[in-house]
């Protein structure tokens, strides 16, 4: 069976390897020059596993004032006509039911992923940094407080453990706490949460996949639209002609609603854009992964480095204006870790991406309306942490698809 992968993200070429041990033959399609140019390139690192908690939810809606009027630096809005009929969608997601409904199904996809990453690792073993850093979540009112309790007790439910800490014991899991942000008053500690850098994932197996003959890369090449004929997938369109395959699985993120409109199907995945700077790292510098979730920003220890990444801005697929939300994400991480970072570094990189984000939070893994044709995308604020499930369930449900000659 040959399928065409769409993108060369994380999401992408961890389809690609899970199709390949299925016995197929797979061609991945990207129009940068190289895998994990978009997303997956320098986020957070986060393989947040217990930490799933749905954006959407009673509480923000509290937040959408301040938002919109761009009192909360964490957050950036353009009302455009794309954005509209997603943020009612997003609304509609914002009671307790729905959160929990979100939170659960979520954190259901990301323990299996836990283990499947711990799987893949043993088979195809590559240095991508991975470390098992443990996650603290630094809350700051009682509001915050007895959420997160509600939270960890729902996650119970699938035998998920955190702990919901004072600012104490928090400090004595992760002393560099001590010269963080002096107005936290507790944490939500997952200690299975871990950090690995995605790109040199993503990397390191498109290399072990390139050398098992079963997958092929065509990078630089834009994939402009698909062709359908009736309700069956024909062939997809590329600047020197076109490809068919008996199957094509659409992985490119951020971009899936434009490709798709051109076969009819509105994924309601939006691009929402998140930053990320990375410095060398001071002794101050946090172990653990760091959220500080009222300024919407995370510290992570990445390949001796510090990376801090965060905000959300919801104003489509432009990139205007990154300087000056990098230098905003500087001031903020600074008034919170002064001492975690060298942040006059001339050794600093920045960096923009965008989260495929569906309302609900969950993304979109399976067969579409056309046949022969299946999403893999909308993975949002957790695409790194969810890529082995995704992955691994798109692979299975392509191949155990009943196929027409
Ligand atoms: C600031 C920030 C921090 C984050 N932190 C974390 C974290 O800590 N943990 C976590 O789990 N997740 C995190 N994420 C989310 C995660 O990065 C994404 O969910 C994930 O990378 C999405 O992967 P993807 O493969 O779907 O998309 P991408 O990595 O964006 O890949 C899509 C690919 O499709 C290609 N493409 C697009 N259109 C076309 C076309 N027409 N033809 C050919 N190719 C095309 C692009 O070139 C790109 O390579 C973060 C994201 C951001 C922005």
């Amino acid at each position: 069976m040959h399928v065409v992968v769409i993108g060369a993200g994380v999401i992408g070429v961890t389809t690609a390897y899970y199709l390949s041990e299925l016995g197929c033959q797979v061609t991945v399609v990207d129009r940068a020059s190289d895998v994990a140019r978009g997303a997956s390139y320098a986020n957070a690192g986060q393989l947040s596993y217990s930490f799933t908690d749905a954006l959407a939810k009673p509480r923000f809606l509290f937040r959408i004032p301040g938002i919109v009027a761009g009192r909360d630096r964490g957050y950036r809005v353009r009302l455009t006509p794309e954005l509209i009929p997603w943020g009612l969608r997003f609304l509609s997601q914002c009671t307790n039911r729905r959160a929990q409904q979100n939170t659960l199904a979520v954190l259901k996809a990301a323990l299996r992923s836990e283990t499947l990453m711990q799987e893949l690792h043993k088979r195809v073993p590559f240095e991508f940094s991975h470390r098992a850093a443990g996650k603290l979540v630094l809350l700051h009112s009682g509001a915050d407080v007895r959420e997160a309790r509600a939270n960890a007790a729902l996650k119970m439910q699938l035998g998920c453990e955190t702990d919901v800490l004072s600012r104490q014991a928090a400090i004595e899991i992760e002393p560099a706490l001590a010269s963080m942000d002096e107005n936290f008053t507790a944490a939500v500690y997952s200690q299975r949460d871990s950090v690995a850098d995605s790109r040199l994932f993503t990397v390191g197996l498109k290399k072990m996949l390139e050398k098992s003959g079963r997958v092929a890369f065509r990078l630089s090449e834009t994939v402009k639209r698909l062709h359908k004929e009736g309700n069956r997938l024909q062939s997809i369109e590329l600047a020197q002609g076109r490809l068919s395959a008996d199957a094509v699985v659409v992985c490119n993120g951020a971009w899936s609603g434009q490709l798709l409109k051109s076969v009819g199907i509105n994924p309601h995945v939006y691009p929402v854009k998140g930053y990320s700077v990375t410095l060398p790292a001071r002794d101050a510098a946090p172990q653990a992964s760091v959220t500080v979730l009222n300024k919407k920003i995370v510290f992570s220890r990445m390949n001796g480095d510090l990376r801090i990444a965060g905000f959300a801005d919801f104003k489509g697929l432009g990139s205007e204006r990154d300087s000056e939300r990098i230098d905003t994400l500087l001031a903020v991480a600074r008034d919170a870790a002064p001492l975690a970072a060298d942040y006059e570094s001339s050794e600093r990189t920045t960096w923009g991406g965008f989260r495929p984000m569906t309302p609900n939070g969950q993304p979109l893994v399976g067969p579409s309306r056309i046949e022969g044709l299946y999403l893999n995308t909308g993975h949002g604020m957790l695409g790194w942490t969810l890529a082995c499930a995704s992955g691994h369930d798109i692979a299975h449900s392509i191949v155990s698809s009943p196929r027409k000659e």
